[in-house]
C-alpha cells in the first residue's frame, strides 16, 4: 500500500452496491500502448535486464494460469498454453529482441513490438494453418509481455495472489467472463453505464462496481489503494483514516441490513396486505441458481445463453451448450427456467468469429437478426434447448424482436428443429412455451399483433430505455439522459401489461428495474406477472414487499402517471421506498 500517497476522491455511476477496498490491479484489455524512447548506450544492458525480468514474470504468470486450467476445465485445454511457453524461449525471437535493443537505441517495449510483429506477419502469411494459428500465440504472449513491461497486466486474473480492486478504462463482456470472480474485490472503470453487460454480470454475482469515472485510470499507480462505495458512485484513492473510518460504519450499517434482510430471506414473497409476489432469478450458472432458491424465488426467469459463449470465446457445439442448459434446468427443477436464444453483438462480442465492427453496434448486427441469418448456429442451440427440456420445465424466448417477420421466422426455425430432433427420435417436450422480449419500441407499439404468436412477454428494460429515449446504455457521456423513470418507459410498461392481460399473455420483467426495489410498487401497480432479477437482490426486493399494500401501491402509480418528469417520478419512488424500509437503511 502506497500510505504517504494522498487521498484522491473520483465520482462516477452507482453500478453495483456495497463497498470494496483494496490494491488497485490494472487491467488492460484489447491493445497496449507501446511506449517510445531513446535509450543511451551505457542503460542498453539494463533495458535487456528488465527484458529478461518481464520474461521470467511472463513465464511464471502462464504457468499458473495452465496449473489453474488443468485444473478446471483439463489437460487438454491447458495444453495451448503450452505453446506460450515455447514462445518464451524460443531463442531466435529472444535474440532478435535483444539485437534490436543494441542496433535501434530504442526502449524495450519497442523492440520487441517491432520484432514480433515481424514474426507476426510471417506467420500469417504461410498456408500450413498449423504454423498460421502460431501467429495468434504470438500475439498473446506479446501483448502480455508489454503489459508486464509497462506495469499493467494484459488478460486475466488467475496469477493474482490475492483478491484485488480491477480497474480498467473500460470492461466488455467477454472480458468479464474471463475474469475468476474470487479474485475480484470490486470493479472501477472510466467508461460504462449502468446496463452495460459487464456490470449486469459483476451485479449477478455481488461484486461492487462503480463505472463511469472518466480519467480515473491514468491517474492510478499499480501500488495505491483504491477504496469503492458502488451505492453512491465514488471511488476513493488512497482514502485516509478519516474516509476508512467513515466508510468501517458503512460497512456496520451494511452489516446490520444484511441480517436483518437474512431474517426474512426464507418468508413467503408478499405484500403487506398478502398479494403474492412472483420473483424469479436473471441467472447465467447452476451456481446462481443454487443461490437464487433461498429467497422464494419461483424459477430462472432470464438465462443469457450469449453468456457460455463468451466464457468460451467461441460458438459451443450443440452437445456443450446441452449440457450447461441442462445442468441449469436440473439444478431448478421442478422450478422453471427461461432460456433465452443467443443475443451477442452490442457490447457483446466474441472475437473469434470474425465479424465486421459496426458504426452503431446496438442497432446492428445483433440478437434475433443474427440467428436468423445463421441458421447452423441458431438451429445448434435450438436443439440444445429442447433436448434440455424434458430435463425439467423450460421455456423458450426470442431477443431483440422488432416486427411479427421476425418472430415468425424464429418459429419456424423452432419447428425445424423439432422436426430434426424427431427424425432421430430425440426426445423433447413439443408443448414447451414460447415468449418473446419486448425490448425495442417497435415491439411495444405492436404488442397486440406478436401477443397471438407467443406464450408470454419478458420486458427488456434495459434495452427498451435505451431504444425508446435514443440514449446508448453504455456511453457514459450521456449516462445521466438514460431514465427508466422517463414517462415514456412508463407509459410503455403499462401498455404491454394492459396488452399482456387482454390477450392472455403473461408478462415479466427481466431487466435491471426489476432489481430496483424502488419500481416494485409502480410494477406491481401497473400489473406486471412477475419480475426477474440478479439473484443478491432478491432479499431486498422481498423485504420491501412486505411493508407496502396494494392500495398504497396503486395510490402512488396514480400519482405517478399524472408526472412530467423522470426526476419528479424518482423522488416519489424514493420517498415511498424510504418512509416504508426506515429499518433498514437508518
Ligand atoms: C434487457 O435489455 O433489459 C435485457 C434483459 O437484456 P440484456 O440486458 O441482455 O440486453
Ligand atoms: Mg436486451
Amino acid at each position: 500500500m502506497n500510505s504517504s500517497a494522498k487521498e484522491k476522491v473520483f465520482y462516477g455511476i452507482p453500478a453495483s452496491p456495497g463497498v470494496a477496498r483494496g490494491q488497485v490491479f490494472r487491467f488492460l484489455h484489447g491493445k497496449v500502448e507501446v511506449p517510445k524512447y531513446e535509450v543511451q548506450e551505457a542503460d542498453q544492458d539494463s533495458e535487456i535486464s528488465r527484458f529478461e525480468d518481464a520474461l521470467s514474470q511472463t513465464k511464471d504468470q502462464i504457468t499458473k494460469i495452465r496449473g489453474e486450467v488443468a485444473k478446471n476445465l483439463g489437460e487438454k485445454e491447458a495444453s495451448i498454453f503450452d505453446a506460450h511457453l515455447m514462445v518464451l524461449e524460443d531463442k531466435a525471437v529472444l535474440d532478435d529482441v535483444v539485437a534490436e535493443i543494441r542496433k535501434s537505441g530504442d526502449n524495450v517495449e519497442q523492440c520487441l513490438h517491432r520484432v514480433t510483429q515481424r514474426y507476426i506477419d510471417y506467420f500469417s502469411q504461410l498456408e500450413d494453418e498449423y504454423l498460421r494459428e502460431r501467429s495468434a500465440d504470438l500475439k498473446d504472449i506479446s501483448k502480455r509481455l508489454l503489459g508486464n513491461l509497462v506495469g499493467a497486466t494484459a488478460a486475466g486474473t488467475a496469477f493474482l495472489d490475492e483478491p484485488r480492486i480491477l480497474v480498467s478504462e473500460d470492461l466488455s463482456p467477454s472480458d468479464t467472463a474471463s475474469l475468476d470472480g474470487d479474485k475480484i474485490l470490486g470493479i472501477a472503470t472510466d467508461a460504462g453505464g449502468r446496463t452495460s453487460h459487464a456490470v449486469i454480470m459483476a451485479r449477478s454475482s455481488g461484486v461492487p462496481a462503480v463505472v463511469g469515472l472518466r480519467q480515473m485510470t491514468d491517474q492510478l499507480s499499480e501500488g495505491d489503494t483504491l477504496l469503492i462505495d458502488g451505492f453512491e458512485g465514488i471511488a476513493i484513492v488512497n482514502p485516509s483514516e478519516t474516509t476508512l473510518f467513515r466508510y468501517g460504519k458503512v460497512g456496520q450499517s451494511r452489516k446490520r441490513m444484511k441480517d436483518l434482510l437474512l431474517e426474512e430471506a426464507s418468508l413467503p414473497a408478499l405484500t403487506k396486505d398478502g398479494e403474492k409476489v412472483v420473483f424469479l432469478a436473471n441467472a447465467d450458472s447452476s451456481d446462481e441458481v443454487r443461490k437464487s432458491n433461498d429467497h422464494d424465488c419461483q424459477g430462472v426467469g432470464l438465462f443469457r445463453t450469449e453468456s457460455i459463449f463468451l466464457r468460451k470465446n467461441e460458438i459451443p457445439s450443440e452437445d456443450d451448450q446441452f449440457n450447461e442448459y441442462r445442468q441449469i434446468v436440473e439444478t431448478a427443477n421442478p422450478l422453471p427456467v427461461t432460456i433465452r436464444t443467443l443475443d451477442l453483438g452490442g457490447d457483446k462480442i466474441l472475437d473469434s468469429i470474425g465479424r465486421e465492427k459496426e458504426e452503431n453496434p446496438f442497432m446492428g448486427f445483433r440478437a434475433i437478426r443474427y440467428c436468423l441469418r445463421n441458421p447452423d448456429v441458431f438451429l445448434d442451440q435450438l436443439r440444445a434447448i429442447l433436448r434440455a427440456s424434458t430435463h425439467g420445465t423450460v421455456k423458450i424466448m426470442f431477443p431483440m424482436v422488432s416486427g411479427v417477420g421476425e418472430l415468425v421466422r424464429a418459429k419456424e426455425f423452432l419447428s425445424t428443429a423439432m422436426r430434426q430432433l424427431r427424425e432421430k427420435n430425440i426426445e423433447f417436450n413439443d408443448k414447451i412455451e414460447v415468449g418473446c422480449m419486448i425490448e425495442t419500441p417497435s415491439a411495444v407499439t405492436i404488442c397486440d399483433l406478436l401477443a397471438s404468436e407467443v406464450d408470454f412477454f419478458s420486458v427488456g428494460t434495459n434495452d427498451l430505455v435505451q431504444y425508446l429515449l435514443a440514449v446508448d446504455r453504455i456511453n457514459n457521456e450521456i449516462a445521466y439522459l438514460y431514465e427508466p423513470h422517463h414517462p415514456a418507459v412508463i407509459r410503455s410498461l403499462k401498455r404491454v401489461f394492459e396488452i399482456g392481460k387482454e390477450y392472455g399473455v403473461k408478462v415479466t420483467v427481466c431487466g435491471e428495474i426489476a432489481g430496483d426495489p424502488h419500481f416494485l410498487p409502480l410494477l406491481l401497480a401497473l400489473g406486471v406477472n412477475s419480475l426477474s432479477a440478479a439473484s443478491p437482490m432478491l432479499p431486498e426486493l422481498k423485504f420491501f414487499a412486505r411493508r407496502f399494500t396494494m392500495a398504497e401501491a396503486r395510490k402512488l402509480t396514480d400519482h405517478i402517471l399524472e408526472m412530467k418528469r423522470p426526476s419528479e417520478i424518482n423522488q416519489s419512488l424514493k420517498n415511498f421506498y424510504e418512509e416504508r424500509v426506515s429499518d433498514l437503511i437508518k
